[in-house]
């Protein structure tokens, strides 16, 4: 089932598994999330092994990988955890992606270099309390001012923004009355002080080692070198990163909709009732085996939209697909694994139920379900 992959991918795929099961055993995982411990040293070891460089251009000092790469490195981690796959995707695939989609040059070597070697992390800011799925109708708003622009509003919830270097922020600078509400939003690279009078983090309580937040921009004030393209033409730009990023959401839950799987057959081989174990009644593991099918389904077909990104451009009807498809298949395939563990899948400490919370949040993360079915029915001329 791995016709789309070269053999180096075939070899990243098994360093990185190599590298998480010494690294991060699923005890550290528990660990990691109950203490809310931001994983730096994942970011380090990813940097040594030059990982953080995968969507980083050579010219930065990276290796160019493609979306296919990236989503063979995502849909790993997922599997161990998916609060180290979304920092990765937001810390390092949107800031990547985003300086080469429209940032200057001097941006580039401002910032890549950084991502390179694991010191700059990014994060995404589009959604607000009041605007998500309908993020154009943002509020937060950027007006001109002495040497740069002044930020005011409130984001959120924003996957790694507590600590997270640069936040790309999306604001509105204009507004046309007879215009489309897309146009007239600009983004920003928001250096990320310590917390203060301006700019506040709060946290979101779930995931914990993720570390979603809220920020709250109250006057801040950035320099014109901030400004990410063109003003007021922020939503194209947006538009372009979504692709990579949909497609990467999709490859981390087909990673962590596998490790669910895999859990389960190995929980329902093991548990006894009646007498046998769990596995001999047809309805603990037809559920099971329905999920591997979907499963293998979904990653195939996030590789072949990956492909095609890498191939031929935008994609946005096969990213929502992979995207939409992945997500659902990985809600059945981590309710199934948590059901055949029973109780023991409900535990706060288990696997299982971890697995379903951490599925729930990349099906809302990036476009939920619903977002992607209008997506692709309107890229179907409807
Ligand atoms: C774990 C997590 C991490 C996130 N990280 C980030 C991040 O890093 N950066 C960022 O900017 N945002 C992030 N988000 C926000 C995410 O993008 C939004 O939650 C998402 O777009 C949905 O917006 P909402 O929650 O306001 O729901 P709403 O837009 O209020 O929608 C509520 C429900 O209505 C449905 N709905 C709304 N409009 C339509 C429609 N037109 N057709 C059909 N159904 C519709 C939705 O599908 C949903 O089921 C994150 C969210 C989560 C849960």
């Amino acid at each position: 089932m791995d016709i789309y992959l070269s053999p180096q991918q075939l070899d990243l795929r098994a360093e990185v598994r190599a590298f998480l099961d010494e690294q991060y055993p699923p005890e550290r995982i528990l660990q990691m999330e109950q203490d809310e411990e931001y994983p730096d040293d994942f970011y380090r070891e990813c940097a040594k092994r030059g990982w953080t460089g995968i969507p980083v251009p050579k010219e930065y000092g990276g290796s160019d990988g493609s979306v296919l790469d990236l989503c063979v490195f995502v849909e790993e981690v997922g599997k161990t955890s998916i609060s180290l796959s979304t920092l990765y995707i937001t810390g390092t695939i949107f800031g990547s992606h985003a300086l080469h989609i429209c940032g200057s040059k001097e941006q580039a070597n401002r910032y890549l270099p950084g991502v390179v070697n694991g010191e700059k992390r990014f994060a995404l800011a589009m959604s607000e309390p009041g605007a998500g799925s309908d993020f154009a109708g943002m509020e937060t708003r950027a007006e001109r001012v002495d040497g740069g622009w002044r930020i005011d509003g409130l984001k959120g919830p924003i996957s790694g923004a507590e600590r997270a270097d640069v936040i790309i922020t999306a604001a509105r600078t204009s507004t046309s009355p007879s215009g489309p509400r897309q146009k007239g939003i600009s983004l920003f690279l928001v250096e990320n002080g310590p917390s203060g009078p301006g700019f506040e983090r709060t946290r979101y309580a779930a995931m914990q080692a993720l570390m979603v937040n809220k920020v709250h921009y109250d006057g801040v004030v950035v320099p014109e070198s901030a400004v990410l393209g063109e003003i007021d033409e922020g939503w194209m730009n947006l538009a372009r990163l979504m692709d990579p990023e949909r497609l990467a959401n999709a490859a981390q839950t087909v990673g962590v909709a596998q490790a669910a799987i895999d859990d389960g057959v190995a929980y329902a081989t093991t548990r006894q009732q009646y007498g046998q174990p769990i596995s001999r009644f047809q309805a603990v593991s037809h559920p099971l085996a329905e999920a591997q099918a979907e499963v293998t389904a979904a990653r195939l077909l996030v590789y072949a939209a990956a492909a095609k990104r890498d191939q031929e451009g935008p994609c946005p009807k096969e990213a929502s697909m992979a995207k939409m498809l992945a997500n659902n298949v990985a809600a059945r395939a981590t309710s199934a694994a948590l059901q055949c563990a029973g109780a023991r899948g409900w535990e706060h400490d288990s696997h299982f139920l971890r697995r379903v919370l951490e599925v729930r949040g990349c099906e809302l993360g990036g476009g939920t379900s619903q977002i992607q079915r209008n997506i692709i029915a309107r890229q179907m001329g409807m």
